[in-house]
């Protein structure tokens, strides 16, 4: 007979899970459920939507239709699953019961708001859906003042995209700096005055104390100062949305994620539960630079993750999924800002004492037009001379260098190590002859000594 397939959320996570389970097995019978009205696009793209960079129908990869034709999944949009009993293999959706032989629970995060008055007032946004985007875009039309709450890199990725539509931006920030839990101060200073020169205003070491209004927002209160507000927009993280994980009882981590083994089942009291699989940004991960817990609520993450579990949901054979370094990247105006590993802030929390490097340079030859200013900087266990995270600043090409110091990072590499075994590809316009990050790593080993 046919193996039932259920997966709860169309997001990168879920239709990954669901693609993946069909390829694997061509006879089993997949089904999506999700609350959303879009499928299978990338929220990572929002910022741009609202902008009108990126049209809506392109953000969009593929259709329930084109999903029920060429890949034979059923997807039901606007459908909440109301519950999910594991006893009876049973989920409910609207009201209707359907059995499955395996469960992949990929039902993301929400945005955390914090418990202050006004948050319900019309134009009060979150940025994490479509449908999400396309209400903020129809809101600000005629708005004069946005104000974002949270200058992390979704916070950032906004605030230029409404200066490029001509607003007056502000920027919340409780913290002393911008994009605080996974940059350092250094380069998020670095970012931070590219937005004050493009015209974004930041109030820093300020929680919001209320948004105010009646009826619809007119302004936001932080650190004791009112500020004219049109829309307001959230950007102030993301919690794991546990609420089927914890209907079930699943065993939740100190991180406020789902634990799950690497196969991504999940635990109940301890003990791993059969045919469920969980994906994405609801799950806790391991690190691979510490030994220890993590959060990965990336789309790169999600899509790994989402392939695992799709895998293992109608495969005997498992496939494991391991720990994380977490490289990410951003285009905040005209320069990219890249991360992974342990930023010092995180360093500092794991309790590691940490040594960096940083070199300056440019992305091509220095007689090759175009080239763009590059900033690198790498961070090391003091003890054991591991490499534990770096970041990078440039005006293009900060990938390719991140990717490069995460394999170095999950690999356990020394800073010593990376000088000997690491060599870079050279010619003109893609990169100096020796890369920045080469020289970065000098500086390291020079500061370990
Ligand atoms: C504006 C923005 C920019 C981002 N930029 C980047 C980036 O540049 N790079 C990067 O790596 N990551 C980025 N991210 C993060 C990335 O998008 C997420 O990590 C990723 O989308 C998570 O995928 P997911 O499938 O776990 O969750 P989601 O995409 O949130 O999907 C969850 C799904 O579950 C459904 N659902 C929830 N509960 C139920 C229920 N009870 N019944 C039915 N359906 C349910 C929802 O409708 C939704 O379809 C960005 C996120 C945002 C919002």
């Amino acid at each position: 007979m046919a193996k039932k397939v259920i997966v709860i959320g169309s997001g990168a996570a879920g239709m990954t899970a669901a693609s993946t389970a069909k390829s694997a097995d061509p006879t089993c019978e997949v089904t999506v459920f999700t609350q959303d009205e879009d499928i299978a696009y990338s929220p990572c793209a929002i910022p741009w939507g609202i902008e009108g960079k990126s049209k809506w129908t392109d953000i969009v990869m593929h259709t329930p239709e084109y999903y029920e034709k060429e890949r034979g999944i059923k997807v039901y949009t606007k459908t909440t699953v109301e519950s999910v009993d594991d006893a009876s293999k049973t989920v409910t959706a609207d009201g209707k019961a359907y059995t499955y032989d395996s469960l992949i629970i990929a039902t993301g995060g929400k945005v955390f708001i914090p418990p202050i008055e006004g948050t319900d007032l019309k134009n009060v946004f979150v940025v994490r859906t479509i449908r999400g985007g396309k209400d903020i875009q129809e809101a600000s039309k005629d708005a004069k003042h946005i104000v974002i709450g949270g200058a992390g890199v979704i916070g950032l990725e906004l605030a230029v995209s409404f200066r490029n539509m001509g607003k007056d931006v502000t920027v919340i920030e409780m913290m002393d700096q911008v994009i605080p839990r996974i940059a350092d101060k250094d380069m998020a200073d670095i970012m931070q005055k590219h937005l004050e020169d493009m015209g974004v205003r930041f109030i820093m070491k300020a929680p919001i104390q209320a948004v105010k209004g009646d009826g619809e927002v007119s302004a936001v209160c932080a650190a004791g100062q009112e500020y004219p507000c049109d829309v307001m927009i959230f950007a102030t993280g993301v919690r794991a949305n546990l609420d089927i994980p914890k209907a079930l009882g699943f065993d939740v981590g100190q991180l406020g994620a789902a634990i799950v083994a690497p196969t991504l089942q999940p635990y109940k009291r301890g003990r791993l539960v059969p045919d469920i699989y969980l994906a994405g940004d609801l799950v806790q991960c391991e690190s691979a630079i510490m030994s220890g817990a993590t959060m990965s609520q990336l789309g790169s993450t999600a899509v790994k993750q989402g392939t695992i579990a799709g895998f293992n949901a109608v495969s005997a054979k498992k496939r494991l999924f391991g720990p994380v370094a977490s490289p990410w990247v951003s285009q905040i105006g005209d320069l990219q800002i890249s991360g992974t590993g342990l930023s010092k802030g995180l360093a500092s929390w794991y309790g590691v004492d940490v040594v960096e490097g940083k070199a300056e340079g440019l992305t091509r030859a220095r007689y090759h037009p175009g080239g763009k200013k590059l900033i690198v900087k790498v961070l090391a266990d003091k003890t054991s001379h591991r490499i534990i995270g770096g970041q990078i600043i440039a005006g293009e090409e900060a990938t390719g260098r991140i990717d490069w110091l995460t394999a170095a990072a999950i690999n356990g590499m020394t800073a010593e190590d990376f000088l000997v075994r690491s060599e870079n590809a050279y010619c003109p316009p893609t990169s100096m002859v020796k890369d920045v990050v080469i020289s970065a790593v000098e500086d390291l080993c020079r500061n370990l000594e």
